[in-house]
């Protein structure tokens, strides 16, 4: 019996490390716990409460914990999704999010481009995230300036910078500060290739960077682009459903 326990045990264990790609980050206030869940959502997890950014469709959320905290980009489908905020929340779950999500989200609160919050230890920072060039017609954008977030989380001293949907802006190449991990966008035709995406990343020089929202996007010229430049690339599954 006792055999049989350690070995459910063992495969318990096995099962958890195998189906995710969880990384954990030190700081000086205890572990930080990021675990890619699907495509932009991800589920960040410290001092005990419990963060999701973008969570959405398909990700699988039956069996995670529930939220004490929302962060949502933008209104787009694939980070913005009113089922999954609903079943990841519990009573005093909050939500924070740029205020075209709020027009849906309606429990949600504003944060805009430039803003910062404090929040349970966390230091949150809404940065731009918008195209330069790309959109679905002649004249107009796919994601428009001013209109959605990235953000900047900071955690025991610790910096995570997620990029939301974005093209190389001048704002991530220049006032990203002290990055210890980015977590960068890549797709096309909403953000960016991999190439322009290496081009932003060796401008604000994070320590690690992730790709994430890379659907269709070849992460080997990614990785190729920023070898040698001291930056280390950490490649995890976003698409875990195939
Ligand atoms: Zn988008
Ligand atoms: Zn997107």
């Amino acid at each position: 019996m006792k055999l049989l326990l350690i070995l459910i045990g063992v495969l318990a264990v096995t099962t958890l490390a195998g189906a995710t790609d969880t990384q954990i980050f030190s700081t000086s206030a205890g572990p930080v716990k990021i675990t890619p869940l699907y495509h932009a959502s991800t589920l960040i997890e410290a001092g005990g409460k419990t963060i999701y950014l973008d969570p959405a469709k398909p990700a699988k959320l039956s069996g995670l914990p529930k939220a004490d905290l929302i962060l949502i980009t933008h209104i787009h489908p694939d980070h913005m999704d009113p089922d999954s905020i609903k079943e990841i929340s519990k009573a005093g779950t909050e939500i924070l999010a740029a205020q075209s999500v709020v027009d849906t989200v309606t429990s949600a609160k504003p944060v805009s481009n430039g803003e910062t919050k404090n929040w349970q230890g966390w230091t949150i920072e809404a940065v731009p995230a918008y195209n330069l060039k790309r959109g679905p017609a002649p004249g107009q954008l796919f994601h428009p300036k001013g209109r959605d977030n990235g953000y900047v989380l900071t955690y025991g001293g610790k910096r995570f910078y997620f990029s939301g949907d974005t093209e190389d802006v001048p704002e991530m190449r220049a006032a990203l500060k002290d990055i210890d991990v980015a977590f960068v966008c890549m797709n096309l035709p909403y953000t960016m290739p991999p190439e322009e995406a290496a081009e932003a990343v060796k401008a604000f020089h994070p320590k690690i960077v992730i790709p994430y929202h890379y659907r269709g996007s070849d992460l080997k010229i990614f990785q190729k682009a920023l070898e040698g430049t001291g930056i280390e690339v950490r490649l995890l599954n976003w698409y875990p459903q195939g």
